[in-house]
Parts: structure tokens; sequence; C-alpha cells
């Protein structure tokens, strides 16, 4: 798996999109040109590639002309500042069961979600179950190892945009190291002897050793050694990268929360001296805690030990759940969190059996032990790396050759993707089986819930809920049934307008649940389920003399005061195209990352 970066990402999305597109319209064409045959008035075939196009957009507009009349113009809209879009644009127009969407619709039989066959290992073990399995959108075929599907590529691309948007905050700059790493560099670190089995370890043909990369100190101290008289006035130097990392977990568990191939973002910072370290410490902490923040995510700072990665001192960004193999204790005194197994192993070397105590207060007055995830872990390394590896700067005055002083932060990006989907959904789905009055109650102790009892629930109707920033679709549009009333009367015409009109005024690609042979009810289920905020239903009001649609503002953002089971129960609320198209404009702000 490659991540690139934002530019490279989008344009790799969008030519892969158009290729596929160009690949089924050609199917398309050629299958309409052996058809229809009348067309050609001169009764000849096209010969020449620029002929066919010629004819291709003839054909495009006779077939529409014959279908339907075009009174809405979608797939010819006229881009008045940027002829090249045009050109695309025409050139991109689909044809797909008959219809005819623009291209950079995303349409829902095209996201491969209901073709894949459920995922059956994760019903023989328990261990292995995640929600993202359940729905589909992740698949293994090695333990561990996960394929991603749309859905949650889309929704991990923009927590990689949320993310890189406050690495930017503090002046961090991307960068990207290699998967693979030679054992001479984790030899200096000392980390190749005091590693264990967790590390993947891989021969080249010559034999040389080399390892899949947990993290990546060695790298980035090396090239900050390999940097020729670094100056004191360069410094701090933050350095970021993400990607995907290996660790041979011995137990891989529920899904993407402990797998052996996950994506992290390390950031690596280097400082002049041990206060300005210590500074960053705080301020990449506090940046932290702001990500959880807009995650909804109460993700709890914990002190936590430094382990093979060395250092000073460290903390993990712990969330409350039983899904976690962590375990925590809170001072009831200082309310400082730590991590249970820090406090039991200074136990253990002090031979005493009594309670675990405080180590900011020295109080035994702590809260039971609780289960936890870790998210994100930070450490302040001192000159550990730098010092072995030789990653020095020039001092101001003396021209003395001081070791860099470092610190490295890890947020586990794919696990905190998921770890957020569970916790929020499992939170959501208590507010829903619980009374409506104790329903606040229920949803503060959500996190005891865990994987096992959200698995015996009803799973076909398990709604998923993503933090608001990172959903993958804000909007879903149902189109109506296929030879409905609605169908025949312009309902699905209607739609595709107003979908051209919200993505223009909006920038957001929209969901188009173009699965037409289905009934709207199944489908309007699949958008619930899937957890899209605002669902638009073109149902029977559509062929209205003012139209409207149905529509569902499922995240309860216009109106929180009907809780949440109210809310599924509810019929959607009937909207003309400009009510729509205000709605969207006061409320899509909750889903959209800010971008000052
Ligand atoms: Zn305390």
């Amino acid at each position: 798996m490659t991540i690139l970066n934002k530019l490279n990402r989008s344009n790799f999305i969008r030519l892969q999109d158009l290729l596929k597109i160009e690949q089924r319209s050609k199917y398309l064409f050629n299958s309409i040109e052996s058809n229809n045959n009348h067309w050609y008035q001169d009764g000849k075939k096209p010969i020449s590639t620029a002929n066919q196009h010629h004819h291709h957009s003839s054909i495009l507009n006779h077939h529409m002309n014959d279908k339907k009349p075009d009174d809405y113009s979608y797939g010819k809209r006229d881009y008045h500042h940027n002829n090249n879009n045009h050109v695309v644009d025409q050139q991109c127009q689909q044809i797909i069961r008959g219809r005819l969407y623009r291209w950079n619709d995303v349409l829902f039989s095209s996201t491969f979600n209901e073709i894949v066959r459920l995922d059956s290992s994760i019903i023989d073990d328990i261990t292995q179950y995640s929600l993202f399995r359940e729905k589909n959108f992740i698949k293994s075929f090695d333990k561990g190892f996960f394929s991603l599907m749309p859905f949650v590529v889309r929704s991990l691309e923009r927590l990689i945009d949320l993310v890189d948007q406050q690495m930017f905050k503090i002046g961090a700059q991307k960068i990207q190291m290699p998967s693979i790493v030679g054992k001479h560099l984790w030899l200096r670190s000392e980390r190749w002897q005091l590693s264990g089995q967790e590390i993947f370890r891989v021969n080249d043909r010559h034999q040389s050793e080399y390892c899949l990369a947990p993290t990546h100190e060695e790298v980035v101290t090396q090239i900050l050694a390999s940097c020729n008289q670094l100056s004191h006035r360069q410094l701090p130097i933050y350095l970021y990268q993400i990607s995907p990392k290996y660790r041979d977990e011995l137990r891989t568990k529920f899904g993407l929360l402990r797998a052996r191939e996950f994506i992290m973002k390390d950031l690596y910072t280097f400082d002049k001296d041990e206060d300005t370290a210590k500074q960053t410490y705080q301020l990449v902490s506090s940046m932290y805690e702001n990500i959880f923040r807009l995650l909804e995510l109460p993700v709890i700072k914990t002190v936590g030990s430094v382990g093979t990665i060395g250092g000073k001192h460290s903390h993990e960004f712990l969330l409350e759940t039983n899904l976690g193999e962590d375990e925590m204790y809170t001072c009831l005194n200082c309310s400082e969190s730590f991590n249970a197994e820090l406090l039991d192993d200074i136990n253990d070397d002090q031979q005493q059996q009594q309670q675990p105590y405080c180590l900011n207060c020295k109080s035994h007055h702590l809260t039971t032990k609780r289960r936890a995830l870790e998210l994100g872990h930070s450490f302040l390394l001192s000159d550990r790396y730098s010092k072995r590896m030789g990653a020095i700067y020039l001092a101001e005055h003396s021209n003395k050759q001081i070791p860099l002083q470092m610190g490295c932060y890890g947020l586990g990006i794919s696990r905190i993707l998921a770890a957020s989907v569970e916790y929020l959904s499992c939170k959501y789905q208590q507010s829903l089986s619980s009374d409506s009055e104790s329903s606040a109650q229920s949803s503060s102790s959500s996190q005891s819930q865990s994987a096992s009892t959200l698995y015996d629930s009803a799973s076909n109707s398990l709604f998923l809920r993503w933090p608001k920033l990172i959903v993958p679709f804000k909007i879903c549009l149902i189109l109506p049934k296929r030879d409905s009333k609605e169908d025949h009367g312009k309902g699905t015409e209607f739609s595709m307008h107003l979908a051209n009109i919200i993505r223009d005024r909006f920038g957001e690609d929209i969901l188009i649940d173009d699965r037409s042979n289905l009934t709207i009810g199944k489908r309007l289920l699949t958008a619930k389920t899937i957890g899209i905020p605002f669902i638009l239903v073109a149902g029977r009001n559509i062929i209205d003399v003012r139209p409207k649609f149905e529509v569902f503002d499922m995240y309860n953002v216009g109106d929180d005061s009907i809780d949440a089971k109210q809310q599924q129960q509810q019929q959607g609320r009937l909207m003309t195209q400009a009510e729509i198209l205000d709605h969207l404009n006061i409320h899509l702000k909750h889903f959209q990352l800010n971008k000052d």
C-alpha cells in the first residue's frame, strides 16, 4: 500500500476513475454501436478514432433524446472558465444501465461493496471480529493483513488530511522513508539485538539482512547525521511520514485494531537542547489531544513506559474500551493517568505486595484497572539515537558538535480509523437500544461494551457512526425505483440535477444509490447502516408540482432535541430543492475540516 502525498493521491484517483469509466464507456459504446447501426445516416462505420469520438457523442445525444428529453442538461454542463474541463467532462460521460451520469458521480453500484462475499472467517473466531469486516469494508486473506475497500479508503484519506493539517500547523514537514531498513542501521541503534520476534526480518538474494520497519528512528536520525554542518539556526526540525508499518503480532485481533501491517503517522523532532525538546513535546502532545477532540474520541493522555524505543519518558494516548489490550489507572487525588503495566512493574521491582501508587503524588487512591486501547504514543528520546548515529549540530558560539535532542511521536492511523467507528457506533447503538430517558446515562458507560455484545445484537441493522470530520460520504441520494411513476415522471432527472447543484456549490462528492432495481426502503436502510449523515430520497413527492425530497438528517445536526431512537423511526422531512440547499449550507460545516 503506497500512501502518496495529497496532490498525487487525488490525481491518482482521478486518473483511475477516468480509465475505469473510459473502459466502461468503450464497452457500452461498442454495444450501442452494434445494436444501433441506424444512427449512422450515411450507413458507414467510423474509421479513425477521431471520427469514432465524433460519432459517439452524436450517439450519446441521440440516445438521450430518444430516451428522455434532456431538460436539465446534466452531463452537458457549460464550463466558461475552464475549457479543458469541458472536454474532459464530455469524454467522461458514462452510460450505465441506460442512464447518463456525470463522470464524477460516485455510484453505489461501483463502490464494489455488495458484490464481495461476506467474510465468513470472522464468524468462527470472535477475536477476529470487526465492524469493518462485518460490513465488508475490509478484506483479509492472511491474518493481520488487510485490503481496504472504497468506503474505508475515502475515510482514511480524510483522516490523513486532518492529520496533515495539524502537522502543518506546528511546522512539520512530510517525508517518506522506505519500509525496508538494513540491519546495519539497526545494529548502530542496538535495536536489532533488543527487539524480539515482533520484528519482521527479511533477507535479500545476497543474504543481506533487513527488517520491515515498525518505526523509523534509525533512518530519520541517519538523514540528520548525513547533513553537513547543521547549524543551531536550522533547529528545531520536525519531520513526519504516514506509511505502512509492520509488526509480527503474536495475536492479531479485531481487524485493523491489532494488525500486522498498519498505517502509522510517525513524527520525529530534533531540538538543540533538553528545554526546547520538552517544549516541542508539550506542543505535539497538545496537538494530539486536539486531533482526538476533532475525532470525538475521549482519549486520555497516560504516563507510559519507554520500552525498547528508549528515551527519558513517554506518554500513551489511550481510549477506554474493552477492545484494547492495555490497562490503565487514574489517580483519584491528582487525576494523572498511568499505564497499569508501569505501576505494576514498579511494585514487582520493589518486591512488595502492596497497592500500586501514583508516581506523581504517591497517593494509593487509584481507580480500578480499566481496559484501554493505545491510539498514540510519544517519547522524549533525548540523545539515545543521535549520539549513537552521529546526528549533531554546531553550537552557537563554540562550533562545538552537540548531539540533537530527539522526540518521536506515533499515531496509529488505521487503528484510529477503526477504533473511532467501533467506539462511536457502539455508543450510538446503546443510545438506540436503551430507553430515551436513560440514553444519556448509557452512552457515558458505552466504553464498557465489548465486541462480542455488539456482535450478538442484530448485526444486519448495526448502524455505523463515523467521526463527523471523516465520514466517507456526507450525502447520499437515492434515485426513484426503476420504471416507477416517479422514474417516468422525471424524478431521476430532477434528482441528478440537484446532485449537480450540490456538487458545484459545496464541492462535495455525492454517493448516488443507483441500484434502482431495489426498493427505496431497502436502499434507505443501507444508507442508514453505512452511517451517511444526509440522505436525500426521491420518493413519491418528487413528481409534485413543487417537487420535494425526503431528507434524513441522521447525525441530528439540524435538531438535537430529538434522541437517536426517535431519529431512526422518523419519516424524512419533505423539502424542496431550495430548502435542501439552505439546510446543507447551514449544516454541512459540521462535517467539514476548518481550513484556516
Ligand atoms: Zn496522583
